[in-house]
C-alpha cells in the first residue's frame, strides 16, 4: 500500500476537528514529497538536524512539528521555521525557545509534555509542575503554550492506555486557554481520539515501518 492511499484511508476515518501530523522521521525526502503531493502539510520529526535538512529541501508551506525531546542548545537551529514544539518539559527549555523565537521575530507554539506513562524512560513534566510553568510562560511574548502532549505506555493493555489518555485529557480540560491536545500514535490513536485528542502523530501507519 502506498503513502497516498494510507493517508487517504486514515483521513477518511478522522473526525474533522482532529489534526493529523505525519511523522516522517528516518524517511527519505521522496516519501515526504509523496505525502505532500497528497495534500499533507503538517509533518513531525524528532531530531532537529534531520528536520532542518528536510525543511531546506521541502516546499515552504509545510508546518514542521518537533515531537522529540529537545536539548536547549539546539533550539536555535529550528527557531527560524518550527511551527510547534510538542515536548516542552522544563522552564529552561521554555526560556530558550522564547529567546530564539524573539531573535527570529517569530511566535513559536509550544505544548507541554506531561508524563502519563508508567515507564521510567518517558520524558515529561509532572502534572503538579504545570501551573508554575504556565505562569512563567505567560510572561514570554514570543511563545504560545497551546496545550499538552503525552505518550501512553507501550503496552498491549488497552485499558491502561485509555486510562492514561483519560488522565491527560482531564488535565487538559481544566485550562480554558488550551486548544491542542497532542496524543495518539499509529498503535493507539483511535483510543486517543475517543478520549479527546485534537492532534495525532502518526508515522508507521502512513510511511511504513522504520528501519533504524
Ligand atoms: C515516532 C513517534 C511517533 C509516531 O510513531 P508511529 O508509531 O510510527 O506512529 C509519534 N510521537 C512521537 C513522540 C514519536 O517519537
Amino acid at each position: 500500500m502506498g503513502i497516498r492511499e494510507n493517508l487517504k484511508r486514515l483521513k477518511e476515518d478522522l473526525p474533522q476537528q482532529v489534526e493529523l501530523i505525519a511523522v516522517s522521521k528516518t524517511k527519505p525526502i521522496s516519501d515526504l514529497l509523496e505525502a505532500y503531493d497528497a495534500g499533507q502539510r503538517a509533518f513531525g520529526e524528532n531530531k532537529i538536524q534531520e528536520m532542518v535538512t528536510k525543511w531546506e529541501q521541502m516546499p515552504k508551506d509545510i508546518q514542521w512539528h518537533m515531537i522529540g525531546h529537545v536539548q536547549s542548545n539546539k533550539v536555535k537551529y529550528m527557531a527560524p521555521f518550527v511551527h510547534t514544539i510538542h515536548a516542552v518539559d522544563s522552564i529552561k527549555l521554555l526560556k530558550e525557545i522564547q529567546k530564539q523565537a524573539a531573535r527570529n521575530e517569530r511566535i513559536i507554539n509550544c505544548l507541554i509534555q506531561i508524563r502519563i506513562a508508567k515507564e521510567e524512560t518517558k520524558f515529561g513534566l509532572d502534572a503538579s509542575e504545570l501551573d508554575s510553568l504556565l505562569s512563567q510562560g505567560k510572561e514570554m511574548p514570543n511563545i504560545v503554550i497551546k496545550g499538552l502532549m503525552g505518550m501512553a505506555t507501550f503496552t498491549e493493555d488497552q485499558s491502561q492506555i485509555r486510562s492514561e489518555f483519560k488522565n491527560l485529557a482531564d488535565l487538559y480540560r481544566k485550562y480554558s486557554s488550551f486548544e491542542v491536545l497532542s496524543m495518539g500514535m499509529s498503535g493507539d490513536y483511535d483510543i486517543a481520539i475517543e478520549e479527546g485528542s485534537t492532534s495525532i502523530r502518526v508515522g508507521s501507519k502512513i510511511f511504513g515501518e522504520r528501519n533504524y
